[in-house]
Parts: C-alpha cells; sequence; structure tokens
C-alpha cells in the first residue's frame, strides 16, 4: 500500500475520526479483516463475521500493532468510523489504485477464473512486479483487499472478479478499473441464483462494458470458442483479442494433446510468432485457460517463445484444483475438490477419462468419487443426472456418489445410462466414502475427489493420502 495518512484516509472513505490523538499517523499497510493478521503499520478493518463481530478485537489490533480501525461504530481506541466498511474499503482501494496508476488485469467466467488468475499472475511476472488475487477472493471484500496490497512498485494487478447478479462486475470494476479484462465462459455456475445462461452472460458482460476505448490501451480478452463470450465484442469499446481453438483466434492453440497423465501439450500462437507448450496442470480444460493468459502476456509484451516457456514452468498457486498426487502404493489421488459446477465436472471427468489408458497398463481403474453441485435450481436434477451418465459414457470404472438426494441423482444417472450395478455406489458421507475406497483400492487405481465447496470432500482426498 502507499502511505496514507489518518486524515487522508478519513477523506477518501468519508469518515468521522474517533479517538484519533494524531491525524498525521500514516497507515503503510497492510489493510486486514482478520486481527490475527494486524501488522505494525497496518489498518484493521471490522466486519460483522458469521461467528464473531470484527468489532470486538479492535482493541486486540491496535495492541497488534494497528494504526487505527475502519469501523462502523466508535470502538474505544482509534478509529474511522464510516457508515458501511465494506463500501469504505472499496473507496479506499480505488484512491490507491487510482494514485499508483498500475494496470489492471480483471477476469472473469464460470469456470476456470482462480487458475487462470494463477496463470496470468505467474506470465505478469515477466513483465514487472505483480499483485494477484490470493486464492478465490473475488468479492466486494477480497478485491479491495488485494488491490490494497499493491505498492509503488507494483507494475501489474490481476483480480479475479466473481458475480452472482446482475451488478456484481460493475460494482468491482467501480473499484479497480480495469484496462485488460478477461472472459473465459459463460457456464451454468450460479444459474439458480441468476435464472438463465442469457443472464449468466449479460452480468459477465459487464467486464468489457467497463474497459477504456481502444485508443486509451482497453483490451478485451475474449474466449473466440465461447460464443456467448465471443459475442460480447459489440458490448465494448476496448480492442477485442480472441483466444481458442478457432482459426480467427490471434491467439491460438494447434495440435492440442494429452499425454498418458492427463496434461496437455499445444503449439502455441500468438502475433508474434509460435511455441511449444507443455502444461504442468492436469485436464484440456486448462488449454483455454492457457490461451487467455498467453493474450495477457502478449498485451504485457511477452513474446510467443517467452510465454511458452513460462506457462510450461506455471504450476498451481491456489489448492484443491485438480492436486494430483501418487501415493507410495501406487494409487494416484486427483485432489480437485475445491469446487464444482456442470462444466468443471465434465472438465474434471474428462481429464480422469483420459488418465485410465495409463491407469489400465499397471492394471489400476479410475474412480470418480463425486458430491452434490450446489446452487444450480431447477437444473439440479438434469444436471447431477447428465454428469453420471458422462461417467458411463467416458468409460470411468467406478463412480462412488457421496452425501444426499443430489448424490442418488447421480447414481441413477450412471446406473440408467449403463445398466451399471456395482460400478456405482451411492454413500451417505465422506466418512463411509473414505471407509469404502480404503479396501477397494490397489495400485494403478486413480481417484478423482470433487464436489461443491459446501461438500467438504477434500476431506476424502486428505484421508485417502494419509492413509499410506
Ligand atoms: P470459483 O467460482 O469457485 O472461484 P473459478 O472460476 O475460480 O471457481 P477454478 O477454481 O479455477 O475456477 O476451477 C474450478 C473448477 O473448474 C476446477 O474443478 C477446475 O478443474 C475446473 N476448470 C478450470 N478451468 C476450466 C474451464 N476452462 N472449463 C471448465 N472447467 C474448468
Ligand atoms: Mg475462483
Amino acid at each position: 500500500m502507499i502511505a496514507l495518512s489518518l486524515t487522508e484516509i478519513a477523506a477518501i472513505v468519508g469518515g468521522q475520526q474517533h479517538d484519533i490523538p494524531d491525524g498525521t499517523a500514516t497507515v503503510t499497510g497492510p489493510v486486514v479483516i482478520d486481527s490475527r493478521e494486524v501488522r505494525p503499520g497496518g489498518l484493521f478493518a471490522a466486519l460483522p463475521g458469521e461467528r464473531t463481530d470484527g468489532h470486538d478485537h479492535a482493541g486486540q489490533a491496535v495492541a497488534d500493532g494497528a494504526v487505527a480501525v475502519l469501523a462502523s461504530r466508535p470502538v474505544g481506541v482509534p478509529a474511522i468510523v464510516v457508515d458501511d466498511v465494506v463500501t469504505a474499503l472499496g473507496a479506499l482501494a480505488r484512491a490507491v489504485v487510482e494514485r499508483l496508476g498500475t494496470t489492471v488485469v480483471a477476469l472473469t467466467g464460470s469456470a476456470g477464473k482462480t487458475s487462470t488468475k494463477d496463470l496470468i499472475a505467474q506470465l505478469a511476472g515477466h513483465a514487472g512486479p505483480t499483485v494477484w488475487t490470493p486464492g478465490s477472493l473475488n468479492n466486494e471484500i477480497g478485491l479491495p483487499l488485494t488491490a490494497l496490497r499493491a505498492d509503488a512498485d507494483t507494475r501489474q494487478l490481476v483480480l479475479e472478479m466473481g458475480a452472482r447478479g446482475l451488478g456484481h462486475i460493475r460494482y468491482l470494476t467501480d473499484i479497480t478499473p480495469p484496462r485488460i479484462g478477461v472472459v473465459l465462459n459463460v457456464g451454468t455456475a450460479h444459474v439458480g441464483e441468476f435464472g438463465g445462461r442469457e443472464q449468466i452472460a449479460r452480468a459477465k458482460g459487464e467486464l468489457v462494458e467497463a474497459l477504456p476505448a481502444a485508443a486509451d490501451g482497453g483490451v478485451a480478452v475474449l474466449n473466440a470458442d465461447d460464443p456467448l463470450v465471443r459475442a460480447m465484442s459489440g458490448r465494448t469499446k476496448a480492442r477485442t483479442v480472441l483466444f481458442g481453438e478457432a482459426p480467427d483466434a490471434q491467439v491460438r492453440a494447434e495440435h492440442v494433446r494429452l499425454d498418458a497423465a492427463g496434461r496437455p501439450s499445444f503449439t502455441l500462437h500468438t502475433p508474434t510468432g509460435c511455441a511449444e507448450v507443455t502444461l504442468r496442470l492436469y485436464g484440456e480444460h486448462h488449454v483455454s485457460n492457457a490461451l487467455a493468459a498467453a493474450a495477457v502476456a502478449h498485451e504485457l509484451g511477452l513474446s510467443a517463445q517467452e510465454t511458452a516457456t513460462a506457462l510450461s514452468a506455471a504450476g498451481q498457486l491456489s489448492r484443491w484444483r485438480m492436486e494430483v498426487t501418487e501415493r507410495a502404493d501406487g494409487v494416484t489421488i486427483v485432489n480437485d475438490a475445491y469446487n464444482a459446477n456442470p462444466e468443471s465436472m465434465r472438465a474434471a471427468l474428462r481429464t480422469l477419462a483420459a488418465m485410465g489408458g495409463a491407469a489400465a497398463e499397471r492394471g489400476g481403474r479410475t474412480w470418480a468419487v463425486l458430491g452434490q453441485m450446489a446452487e444450480l435450481g431447477e437444473e439440479s436434477l438434469a444436471e447431477h443426472d447428465a454428469v453420471g451418465r458422462l461417467a458411463v459414457r467416458l468409460n470411468v470404472s467406478k463412480l462412488v456418489a457421496v452425501g444426499g438426494r443430489e448424490a442418488a441423482w447421480l447414481r441413477m444417472g450412471a446406473y440408467n445410462e449403463g445398466s451399471w450395478g456395482e460400478e456405482s455406489v451411492h454413500v451417505s458421507d465422506a466418512q463411509a466414502a473414505v471407509d469404502l475406497l480404503r479396501s477397494e483400492l490397489r495400485p494403478g487405481d486413480v481417484v478423482l475427489v470433487k464436489a461443491s465447496r459446501s461438500v467438504g470432500l477434500e476431506r476424502v482426498a486428505q484421508e485417502l493420502l494419509d492413509a499410506v
């Protein structure tokens, strides 16, 4: 962050100073919402939490070195009091980013935001110091906190933007106006809340509407292979750069193939030339993510060769996304338990299927241990049924559906598609899945573990890894 006095901060956020002996005291950062992360020179933003109210930790935060607290009421220690702390965080981030003049790269999409953000961050690092969203902190709180970590050296801010409704992305782009905006895909994540894919496209398109005109450097990086995303070029004044496998994409992949472990290779084409890429990430869907990142890298001045080299070296920065680990006994666990929606389920199942050949050569089988995909509204039954059926069509060896009603739908889909008997089972919870797998797994087996965040299936992956 840049150094700001308490009086400057109060003016920016339109707040009142309370219990502040000296308004010239400066905040140098970090700005945090968890009092345990307070550091000397920092600012503690007090938010009402699910379990505890941040205001109750104000005293501790100041004792630990926070210069002051951003709060919605006086707290007996130095505080800037505002009507709404979240709005104030946004205003502060906006002012800081404006003063720094940092290039903001923003991205959104239904699936792959965090993976792609991590790739972009690693590529952008070659063009200068970069600050990026940690994990998936892509909402009205996480975004300003990330932006406030930028300092005078920061050349690029790479920000993941999430939307659960119309106006959400617009709110985020108002805080950190992007120069480069990336839209990955429009799927069915949160379709229940949105009310249809067209609505999702409208919401995600707010990102490209917020970009500056081409003459002012605005660039919309759009997925050429997703018609709803491609059509967004009509909603922006920015220059459009298309990525994908479509022949007219300026940043393109050719000769896409997967190795036996499920890692994609391809020839990357950018306006500066072509070069070979082998990703360290698993699953064909990462080709699209890598192309989006390559398009951003091109805009930041990297050559095709530099981009290919950096992409081939890029690893996972965020956890539980297709984390592949082979146990000592030769069982491979693919932990994709971070989250799930229909698109990512299909992508993960295809990756598992691609790993099946190598597994079979070692006498192993492929297991899909799947749980509920949340927030699908009326489409929930059909989507779970379809995933169950896809597991059969892809020749996955075994399906273990974990949880309640939705898991039963997954299993029914598989059963009806293939008249499966013991190839698919339904178990009630994570512990039952662990017990079953512990007794069944044998060397060479590959186990995919995936469900929506709320199911907490990472426990299954972890216990299976700890089991040997
Ligand atoms: P969230 O909305 O939960 O923050 P996200 O958009 O950030 O999700 P990731 O965390 O990168 O997405 O990936 C979530 C899941 O989607 C993972 O299972 C991942 O393997 C899968 N996935 C990643 N990229 C794609 C893609 N381009 N198409 C389909 N699935 C994808
Ligand atoms: Mg994410």
